[in-house]
């Protein structure tokens, strides 16, 4: 396989962005998806599922890339719904996928294809980390056999969009965000911060999606309409690609403008603070354990993106 292809897992709680994600996995010229697992989060569990599996066929994959199921409920916590994504799919009724799941659980899976291929394979994780932690509980080595981690999550030193002081995916699972953080992956984070300056599509931008003519534009226009009313009613304008800019980044280096070693930590004591994700740029009082995606070239992710969009399904 060439250099420049990443070999990929992409640990999701599909809804919306994630399905987004998910494209850039499955059509990115520079992406060889291994496997989908799913995690708790977004919406409810099956509907998470279906999703992933709808996302898979609209890319004309169906079949090709396994669905593992994974944690149904955070490690230690009662599951928190988001309220930004309707039902992850815009609502809408599409023919359903005829892919069924896989019966290896999401944690054996990330187990067994890391430890098959050590040093090989990339996670891109873009809901809550319960599947991640439960892995590098089930592996003491998984850490080190996974080539890169790259995390969608946290927002640097607030503000969040659960509690001012929380992203959602390390709200809703903070002790598995924080077994993640310790667990000394190669790890990279682009965060809620990043998303909201760097990675929100404006209405002209998102018009000009609506222009693409072809069956996987149309599904990608329909799944984001929610995600836009949402954020009108929270004073963002557009629409927000926290995990498909992660994807993306992996796959598109050359669009990161800058980056930084932080050390990052998830509070899981307080419940004012709960999730809070602390980046501490002071490497002499706390060793760096992350690189964080401090900037993008975001009118390059856009164009990224909507290349991938025009090109449509494949064939
Ligand atoms: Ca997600």
């Amino acid at each position: 396989m060439p250099s420049d292809i990443r070999r990929l897992i992409i640990d999701t709680d599909t809804a919306a962005d994630d399905s987004f994600a998910l494209i850039v996995g499955l059509l990115h010229p520079r992406a060889n998806l291994e496997a989908v697992t799913i995690v708790a989060g977004n919406v409810p569990f099956e509907q998470q599922v279906q999703n992933a599996l709808l996302t898979i066929k609209k890319t004309g994959r169906e079949g090709e890339v396994p669905v593992h199921l994974g944690a149904r409920v955070p490690l230690t916590r009662e599951w928190v719904e988001s309220k930004a994504h309707g039902d992850g799919k815009g609502n809408h009724d599409f023919e359903a996928s005829t892919q069924s799941p896989s019966d290896e659980a999401a944690a054996h899976a990330l187990v067994r294809l890391v430890d098959e291929n050590p040093g090989e394979i990339d996670i891109i994780a873009i809901g809550p980390l319960t599947n991640i932690a439960t892995a590098v509980m089930l592996d003491r080595d998984f850490a080190k056999k996974v080539r890169e981690l790259w995390i969608m999550g946290g927002c640097d030193n607030s503000v969040g969009n659960v509690t001012a002081a929380a992203e959602y995916n390390f709200y809703v699972d903070p002790e598995a965000a924080d077994i993640v953080l310790r667990a000394g992956f190669e790890t990279t984070i682009a965060t809620w911060t990043l998303t909201l300056a760097q990675a929100t599509w404006s209405d002209e931008q998102l018009a000009e999606i609506a222009k693409i003519d072809n069956d996987l534009a149309r599904y990608f226009t329909i799944v984001n309409k929610p995600n836009i009313e949402y954020n009108k009613t929270h004073g963002i304008m557009g629409s927000t690609h926290p995990d498909s800019v992660t994807a993306m980044m992996l796959v598109r280096p050359d669009l990161v403008k800058a980056r930084s070693r932080k050390f990052v930590a998830v509070e899981t004591k307080s419940d004012l603070t709960r999730g809070y994700s602390l980046f501490d740029d002071r490497p002499e009082r706390n060793a760096p354990n992350a690189t964080i995606i401090d900037e993008i070239d975001s009118l390059g992710f856009y164009e990224a993106y909507v290349e991938l969009l025009e090109t449509g399904p494949r064939a």
